[in-house]
């Protein structure tokens, strides 16, 4: 039996090991004989229905930190409904859009950032998906019923606030639009309510090239497969503590802080990319990323505002109305990412689309500084989109800083979509200005990288290379 290889670039490791497990499993039935029986499922968790329970002892939806973790506690603020203040796209294109969105601190006394830190945004779930998803489970009717979740396994802890209700869990609780993987396809196919939907789901999870093909046409949720594979009958078998343990719990989405909290320690402003990607084979259809397109619709309801398309439909005033005029629960995470602090340090910057926002905060910060007569370090910043005339964010806030800076700014651009024939990265960009790059390293600059994740790698790569050339 050959050892199983997956390619984790191309986003099918789970596929792949499905594939292996397959010929495993054929070589074991044909070679040693043996049968392969179905599992039965045998739940983690108990979900119990207690229409007694009073209404001010349910959790609505609101969000809360994992209560198991010390570490991120430390690092977290508490989780408040901010309002947005102020929010524009800083770039339109026909494939994507970007935001830029002003947060309120004032009613939060107990909130605070420093430059560089992260706003950690909790959406909420597209109304639609939420309704598909309710409907195909047959638990429409009773999903305002107060539910109970409790273990079965006294090393497992509940991590969903309860009691609750089956659509505040669908709606705020559970990554229900999160891609479904072959093997949860295989899974379902045991609660089908019909043969049909049973076959259906087999045909798809078992061969590793239909589920591909398949993804290429379709936007595959968990309430999209359950009703594309019985759309006539709802799955009363298929039990709510399996939504627990098989979807992903929700999550916040970071976003860097992109104002410094020196100049405004009360408004923190972030941008952010609005995350569409076309289906493949069916290109007029596309997958909304939950967050930024929860924002998008935000922003385009904003009272000054004038695009109230109202798509994707969210149900905004959010749990109990805590989130009534366009408010997001949100919250402060201290970041890893370490900007200088002493501001008369040189700085070479790298950057590629929202990887800017931390930057814009530094430079703002130390522009304050100058101006009351602060020594402030010679500074690069290389800054990598596709095209200036698409997805250039913040570029007259960095024309006007460089100007202001009087030669201890230096931006270098880099653009790789402009045309086909001269596609130009920041790390070209550093090559040729390696000579700029290095007499800044010997003068004790930090190097700092924010951006696409494979961007470091590139950036250290060219980095290397500049200095081995310099000093043979
Ligand atoms: C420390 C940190 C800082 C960050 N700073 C910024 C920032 O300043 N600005 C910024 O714009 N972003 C930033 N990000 C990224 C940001 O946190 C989000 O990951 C990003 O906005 C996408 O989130 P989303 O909820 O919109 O998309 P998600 O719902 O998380 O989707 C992510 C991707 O998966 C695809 N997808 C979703 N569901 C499915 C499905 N069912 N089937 C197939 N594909 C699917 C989506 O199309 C999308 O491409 C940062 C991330 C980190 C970790």
């Amino acid at each position: 039996m050959p050892v199983g290889k997956a390619d984790d670039a191309e986003g099918a490791t789970e596929e792949d090991f499905m594939a292996w497990k397959a010929s495993l499993f054929t070589m074991f039935r044909r070679n040693l004989g043996l049968e392969e029986i179905e599992i039965k499922y045998t739940p983690t968790f108990t979900v119990v229905k207690d229409p007694s329970l009073d209404i001010i002892d349910i959790h609505h939806g609101e969000p809360s930190h994992p209560s198991d973790n010390m570490k991120t506690a430390a690092a977290c603020s508490p989780i408040r409904a901010l309002t947005v203040q102020k929010s524009k796209e800083i770039f339109n294109s026909a494939e994507r859009n970007c935001l830029r969105m002003d947060l309120d601190l004032s009613e939060h006394p107990d909130l605070h950032y420093k430059t560089g830190d992260h706003l950690a945004v909790w959406p909420m779930n597209p109304e639609a998906e939420v309704q598909v998803l309710l409907k195909a489970l047959g638990r429409f009717n009773e999903r305002d019923v107060p539910i109970t979740i409790k273990s079965l396994d006294p090393t497992v802890k509940v991590k969903i606030q309860t009691p609750t209700t089956t659509s505040a869990l669908v709606r705020y609780y559970l990554e229900i639009c999160a891609p479904v993987s072959c093997e949860t396809i295989l899974n379902l196919a045991y609660f089908a309510p019909t043969a049909e939907a049973k076959t259906y789901l087999l045909s798809l999870g078992q061969d590793k090239d239909v589920y591909t093909d398949f993804l290429t046409r379709n936007y595959l949720a968990m309430g999209r497969i359950l009703s594309l594979a019985s759309p006539g009958s709802s799955w009363t078998a298929l039990p709510v503590s399996y939504l627990i343990e098989y979807l992903p719990h929700l999550r916040p989405r970071y976003y860097s802080i992109s104002s410094t909290s020196v100049i405004s320690p009360r408004q923190p402003s972030i941008a952010a990319l609005v995350a569409k990607t076309p289906l493949l084979n069916a290109p007029t259809q596309s997958i909304l990323g939950l967050t930024s397109n929860y924002l998008l619709f935000l922003s385009n309801t904003l009272p000054t505002s004038n695009t109230h398309t109202g798509e994707p439909p969210y149900q905004p005033p959010g749990p109990s109305e805590r989130l009534e005029g366009g408010k997001i629960f949100a919250h402060i995470r201290k970041s890893k990412f370490k900007l200088p602090s002493l501001a008369s340090r040189p700085l070479v910057m790298i950057a590629t689309g929202t990887g800017l926002a931390p930057f814009m905060a530094l430079l703002a910060e130390r522009k304050k500084l100058m101006g009351i007569g602060r020594p402030v370090g010679e500074m690069i910043l290389f800054f990598g989109c596709r095209n200036p005339a698409e997805d250039y964010i913040y570029r007259a806030e960095l024309e006007e800083m460089e100007k202001l800076f009087g030669g201890k700014l230096r931006l270098v651009t880099a653009f790789s979509r402009v045309s086909r024939e001269s596609r130009v990265y920041t790390q070209d960009r550093i090559v040729e200005r390696s000579k700029t790059v290095l007499g800044l390293v010997e003068e004790g600059a930090n190097i700092c990288i924010c951006g696409r994740a494979n961007i470091a790698k590139d950036v250290e790569r060219a980095i290397s290379e500049a200095m081995i050339a310099r000093k043979g």
